[in-house]
This record gives structure tokens, sequence and C-alpha cells, in this order.
């Protein structure tokens, strides 16, 4: 099973179905949401 990990708060996200065990960073809704206000800055 994988897992996504948001890069910003480490926090887990989701997990999903993958023959390995593997990891995805992402962000999650939060992290998301300051990354979009940040860049529209
Ligand atoms: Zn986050």
């Amino acid at each position: 099973m994988g897992t996504l990990i948001c890069q910003a708060c480490n926090k887990i996200i989701d997990h999903f179905e993958d023959e390995k065990v593997s990891v995805l960073y992402s962000s999650c809704t939060n992290c998301h949401k300051e990354q979009i206000e940040k860049e529209n800055e």
C-alpha cells in the first residue's frame, strides 16, 4: 500500500493501492491553500 504525505506538514493525507510500499509527497488541502495564496502575492 502506498502512502500520500503532505510535504509541508508531513501529515498523512491518503493511502492508495500499490503493489509495493511507496511514499508520494503532495500537499494537503490546508497547505495547498496556503501555497496558492503565497503564489498570488
Ligand atoms: Zn499539509
